[in-house]
């Protein structure tokens, strides 16, 4: 077997440039071609993770199997490769120093100072193998978070020149700019992008390959200039052109041979076409619907793009798998009430609300959920989401007045949703939910057996709260049915209404496991119900 090959993925001139879709690209062409891959994210800041971190920060946190709450990133990187990823593919500079820190409390550096150079480098580099002494993959994949110069990713900087230095032709450096066009001039600019390669080079890191972002074709003239002046051949600069959608990357990646250039550099064979068939047809068949569906997103967070990212793709897979476009409506919970909802969501073909935190926009989700519920509109709810479908129903079909969860009103007299009782006991909130991957058996005969074509499933979860079983009757026989069930912990897992066109509520993120290969089956359903109640 060869060595693994390392690739990395840095950003110069301004972040927003893509990073994590190109280091998916790498990726998805690698595993079209045959190669065993895996990606990681090395994130600059000092949080252990994003798990504690607002959506305004960094957008969706994302969660893995193994229950780590991780950079949104790694949701492209599943979805473009459809590998999942794990608790190791995201390392924070917190993790890092906590790990130091420990270690160095415990007195294992001997009486030496513990320094950036080399303890953080060393640390940081063991984290950047971690992953190929758990699986021999042929490629890891390394994406740096941050801009270069950035003060934050300077020890993740050293790390891959000292990396580069120790691997040789196992290593390539991808590093991605900018190369604006100036309407003035009527020309395209390379200086930001020689800048910021003069920048890594400060750093000792010569790029191996450039990954020129414009939104204007670089002539020729200007791939040599930048090969000139960046030390590169021509053909490692590599024109990534604003395209229609992130899915049409790895095709315009593959056009610009940017797959040959790194099998190239690490000596790996090039004769092998990557088989992108599946994904092409996907591409096809998402840019040619036969038709469209308005499904309305209920969230606190609608106003930030990221928030809900992993569920906005879900979406584009499902609709792709539909032969529909899915148009996301967007309504922040925290404006709908009785006398506005009618006129809000009245036209939509489904209504899916959000997971979240905290009580803010709660009762516009309940009263959403209500209208919804009755007028028979496809619902889909998550986490949160099903979590207040279960207060609605509660409140407006049992008559359970006030019935509310504990996370909102701790002395309500129905607590329908309670803290899980594996949770009463903790304090601390860092990696402290119910997190990752867990069983759940379905019933047989309910709709989600029939969507799933299976009564076993693992999905992932994210949180502290659920359905409280001393209500299970009281619900069942009106017409809400636990459905799904984590038979160890005795927790309801799904809900549905089987009087209802499709009403499913899932405490977990089915949002977590979609990818373009493998569409999710409850965001498949749903789409098809929204088409049909649209078409009816
Ligand atoms: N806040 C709820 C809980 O902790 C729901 C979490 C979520 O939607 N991810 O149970």
């Amino acid at each position: 077997m060869s060595p693994t090959r390392y690739i990395f993925v840095t950003g110069g001139v301004t972040s927003s440039l893509g990073k994590g879709i190109i280091s998916s690209s790498i990726a998805k062409l690698l595993v079209a071609r045959g190669f065993s891959v895996t990606i990681q994210k090395l994130d600059p800041y000092i949080n252990i993770d994003p798990g504690t971190l607002n959506p305004y920060e960094h957008g969706e946190c994302f969660v893995t199997d193994d229950g780590a709450e991780t950079d949104l990133d790694l949701g492209h990187y599943e979805r473009f490769s459809n590998v999942p990823t794990s608790q190791a593919n995201n390392v924070t500079t917190g993790v890092i120093y906590q790990s130091v820190i420990t270690k160095e409390r415990k007195g294992e550096f001997l009486g030496e100072t513990v320094q950036v150079i080399p303890h953080i480098t060393d640390e940081i580099k063991y984290r950047i193998k971690l992953l190929a002494k758990r699986k021999p993959y042929d490629f890891i994949i390394t994406e740096i978070g941050g801009t270069v110069g950035d003060i934050e990713s300077l020890p993740f900087i050293e790390a891959v020149r000292q990396l580069r230095w120790e691997l040789g032709k196992n290593c390539v450096v991808v590093h991605l700019t900018l190369v604006p066009y100036l309407a003035a001039a009527g020309e395209l600019k390379t200086k930001p992008t020689q800048h910021s390669v003069k920048t890594l080079l400060e750093s000792g890191v010569q790029p191996d390959i450039i990954v020129c972002r414009c939104d204007k074709h670089i002539t020729e003239g200007i791939r040599h200039k930048i090969a000139l002046f960046c030390n590169v051949a021509p053909t490692s600069v590599i024109e990534c052109i604003d395209v229609e959608t992130i899915y049409d990357v790895p095709i315009q990646m593959r056009q610009e041979n940017l797959d040959v250039e790194i099998l190239r550099k690490t000596d790996m064979p090039t004769e092998t076409k990557p088989d992108l068939t599946d994904w092409e047809q996907f591409l096809f068949a998402m840019k040619h619907p036969a038709g469209e569906v308005n499904i309305g997103l209920v969230g606190k967070y609608v106003e930030l793009k990221d928030a809900y990212k992993s569920i906005n793709e879900s979406f584009i897979h499902a609709g792709t798998m539909n032969g529909v476009r899915v148009r996301i409506q967007t309504f922040h919970s925290e404006f709908i009430n009785d006398t506005n909802v009618e006129e809000k969501l009245g036209n939509l073909d489904g209504v899916l609300v959000a997971p979240g935190f905290g009580e803010r926009g709660i009762e516009g989700k309940i009263t959403a959920i209500r209208f919804v519920r009755e007028k028979g509109i496809p619902f889909f709810g998550i986490c949160l989401g099903m979590q207040c479908a279960v207060i609605e129903f509660g409140r407006n079909v049992l008559g359970l007045k006030g019935a509310h969860s504990t996370e909102f009103d701790r002395s309500t007299p129905y607590p329908v949703i309670d803290m899980m009782e594996m949770q009463k006991k903790i304090s601390g909130l860092g990696g402290t939910m119910r997190l990752g991957s867990y069983p759940c058996r379905l019933v047989p005969g309910s709709k989600v057996t029939t969507i799933y074509k299976t009564e076993n499933i693992q999905e992932r979860h994210r949180h502290r709260f659920e359905f409280n079983n001393e209500y299970l009757e009281k619900y069942t026989a009106a017409g809400m049915v636990p459905v799904g069930i984590n038979e160890k912990d005795n927790l309801v897992e799904i809900i549905e209404i089987p009087d209802h066109p499709w009403f499913v509520g899932v405490q977990f993120h089915p949002e977590f496991k979609s990818t373009v290969a493998q569409p999710h089956p409850l965001f498949v359903s749903f789409v098809k119900a929204a088409k049909d109640y649209a078409g009816r």
